[in-house]
């Protein structure tokens, strides 16, 4: 009956980070002065279960300033494992109401910008220029230095390049990203969808694939902008005097007014000076999309 005891300590260690789970979008958009509302994580442990409640939120949100702004949320496990995710809250100004934002897309080309340009110039007023691959380097340059907002449309503008692949949409993208940075020194992150961020033509080149984009884009750290009148320059409005009408028609004092025009057509070029001396006349206000602004975007339907 002799007897011997040893005893073995086994010790369970937990080595792994609990994981996080944002709840919502990881940007969201708000406009200023409008109460941010949080949406929350949920977190869980493989050894201590959910930890939602130990989340430390750390927030440098100021939604009276426009501005680019960081939600942090961290997280300790009972064994002192940390993970953390963030999450962008972007501020921006609403789109004014009484305001024409003139948007032109598809230049710039030589022997219409140039006098576009001119124009505004001698009526104070600024405009935003989605640009493509096209024209002399000296209208972006033109563009830029005499206060306009420059976006980026497409280098090529080949729905059958762009819209085919996501890869396609963004090596484009960059093609005319790089080119406003060499001529101007300037970045822009402001974008706007060929056909709008609402076409359907992409989807003969690829479903869903504007579904995609439209996450994409703002996920890169850019800002698309759609219109809410179209001034008809590229299909029905094709002559000068339809367009001032066209345009003029459309106008109205009580929301805000973005304009999707293009600097390539000689009537848009013809009609724009008559179109600003209409709306000044009445009251109106001009402003250019900066990307402070609050994003315009119509529905998605691809
Ligand atoms: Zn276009």
């Amino acid at each position: 009956n002799n007897k011997r005891k040893i005893i073995r300590k086994i010790i369970r260690r937990d080595v792994e980070n609990p994981v996080i789970t944002l709840n919502g979008d990881s940007t969201i958009i708000i406009p200023i002065n409008y109460s941010y509302e949080e949406d929350g994580v949920l977190v869980n442990d493989n050894c201590d279960g959910d930890l939602s409640s130990k989340v430390e939120i750390i927030s440098d949100v100021d939604t009276t300033k426009a501005g680019n702004y960081k939600i942090k949320y961290e997280v300790e496990d009972n064994s002192n494992n940390k993970n953390s995710v963030t999450r962008d809250v972007l501020v921006r100004e609403p789109l004014k109401p009484n305001t024409i934002y003139l948007t032109f897309d598809d230049g710039p080309r030589d022997g219409t910008t140039d006098v576009i340009l001119d124009i505004l110039k001698e009526k104070d007023v600024k405009a935003t220029f989605f640009v493509t691959n096209n024209g002399s380097d000296s209208l972006i340059k033109r563009i830029v230095d005499e206060g306009h907002s420059i976006g980026i449309h497409t280098a090529s503008h080949r729905y059958d390049i762009i819209y085919a692949s996501v890869d396609n949409y963004f090596n484009d993208l960059e093609q005319v990203k790089n080119r406003i940075y060499n001529v101007t020194g300037k970045s822009t992150n402001l974008v706007r969808f060929p056909g709008g961020s609402s076409n359907t033509i992409s989807k003969k080149y690829s479903e869903g694939i504007m579904s995609t984009l439209t996450k994409e884009v703002i996920n890169k750290g850019y800002q698309y902008y759609d219109w809410n009148i179209d001034s008809g320059d590229a299909s029905f409005n094709n002559n000068p005097t339809k367009l001032y009408y066209g345009v003029i028609n459309s106008l109205s004092h009580d929301k805000y007014n973005v304009i999707l025009m293009h600097d390539v057509k000689t009537y848009t070029r013809d009609a724009l000076g008559s179109i600003i001396d209409y709306a000044k006349s009445n009251g109106y206000n001009f402003e250019a999309l900066t990307s402070n602004t609050m994003p315009l975007r119509q529905k998605v339907n691809n």
